[in-house]
């Protein structure tokens, strides 16, 4: 049985390098990774601006007798020249004429028979073009995620699309021949499915795009049938359930028969232990989930989640730490993904574990904030110490 880093190791090694894809700028783009440098198309700013609203002048001029106000500049002029012992009225974000060398703001100035005002330094209140970035240079590199002001500086140096790592399509299958999709009764023996939506939200947030969903009964035929679409039209299939060793588990042979080849099955962590994976010979990643729906939900966020940051181009986060609020035992085999509530306190966030951790309680799962990786070994973390946590 791998340990969990082994496991993300080998994941990571399966997991294929990001595909780019040509894309115009827009806000669904956010938390997207560029795949390529992008360069300015124009200086930022473009042309000397100015910072306030007020005068352009000859810094010089000043402090002697009243400048004839020669005329005014607003934003999205392209003005004339500054003639000699003249000023000009000028608005934030315009252009500074040629010839002025510093704008007196509004607030320091006066007019009366022309503009009356103390001598400012040259270059005051003067925004100079290229100040922020010359033409031509980076103004995202490759590697960068596109947060909303990374964005926003992409289009203000003019780009209008860039090279981003593509969704990794993602192909969901929920075995169980007691699911049942919410808005249809329930039958004796009959519970609702809850793991593909999990597992889709979880996708889309690691910025995958949900391809397929598919429920499929306890069966042979029937399982191979799902994983054979879900393999044709996706480069990732999470399935969920039948993956361990009761009579009814069909996800390991259906996928042998598939051609998918097994790169692990179990993984010395809790919970989440029979946790499957695979790579079909087209490179396709399969993993196959457990089916209670909080060892679902955990392990992809440990281990589908790896596989995704390696396609998206995303470089994995180191994780956060917090104190734990209470001792927590530790296995002894096994790794120990422990539910937990965040709180502020005075030394700052720490982590409560919810008494109730059976993974099946997806209703008490749903309340926690974060998952405590508690490492295996012997004892217990005691209260005050740091651990490692995944947010929820
Ligand atoms: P399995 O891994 O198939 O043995 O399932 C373990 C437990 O998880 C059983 O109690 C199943 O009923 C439950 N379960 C499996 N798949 C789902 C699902 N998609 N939604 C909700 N519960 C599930
Ligand atoms: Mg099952």
């Amino acid at each position: 049985m791998l340990t969990v880093p082994e496991a993300l190791e080998a994941i990571r090694a399966a997991s294929p390098a990001p595909r780019g894809t040509l894309e115009p700028l827009s806000p669904d783009l956010a938390g997207r990774v560029l795949l390529a440098d992008v360069r300015a198309t124009v200086s930022l700013p473009p042309f000397a601006t100015s910072a306030m609203d007020g005068f352009a002048v000859r810094a010089a001029e000043l402090g002697k007798a009243p400048l004839p106000v020669a005329f005014r500049i607003a934003a999205g002029d392209a003005p004339r020249a500054l003639a000699p012992s003249t000023a000009a009225g000028i608005a934030t974000g315009a252009p500074v004429p040629e010839g002025a060398d510093a704008v007196v703001p509004i607030e320091d100035a006066r007019e009366d028979g022309g503009l009356i005002a103390e001598q400012p330094r040259v270059g005051a209140a003067i925004r100079p073009a290229g100040g922020d970035l010359r033409a031509g240079d980076v103004v995202a590199a490759r590697g960068t995620v596109l947060r909303p002001a990374v964005l926003a500086a992409i289009a203000a140096a003019g780009v209008p699309e860039v090279e981003v790592a593509s969704r990794p399509r993602i192909a969901i299958v929920a075995t169980g021949s007691e699911l049942v999709r919410p808005g249809r009764p329930l039958a004796p023996g009959q519970i609702y499915e809850s793991n593909a939506i999990a597992v889709a939200a979880q996708a889309v947030r690691a910025g995958a795009e949900v391809a397929s969903t598919e429920l499929v009964e306890d069966d042979a035929e029937a399982t191979r049938g799902a994983f054979a679409r879900a393999l044709a039209e996706a480069e990732v299939v999470v399935s969920s359930g039948g993956v361990s060793v009761g009579p009814h588990d069909y996800v390991k042979p259906a996928l042998e028969q598939l051609g998918v080849r097994e790169v692990f099955w179990r993984v010395r962590h809790k919970p989440g232990k029979p946790l499957w994976f695979g790579a079909a010979q087209d490179g396709t990643l399969v993993f196959g989930l457990p089916g209670n729906p909080v060892s679902s939900v955990v392990c992809f966020e440990l281990f589908v989640r790896a596989a995704l940051e390696a396609m998206t181009g995303a470089e994995p986060a180191p994780r956060p730490v917090a104190r734990l609020a209470e001792p927590v035992s530790r296995l002894a085999e096994r790794d120990h993904a422990v539910r937990c509530t965040l709180e502020r306190g005075d030394e700052g966030m720490s982590l409560r574990p919810q008494t109730a951790q059976d993974s099946h309680l997806i209703a008490h799962a749903a309340a926690a904030d974060a998952i405590a990786l508690i490492p295996a070994g012997s004892g217990e973390v005691a209260a005050g110490e740091p651990v490692e946590y995944v947010a929820l």
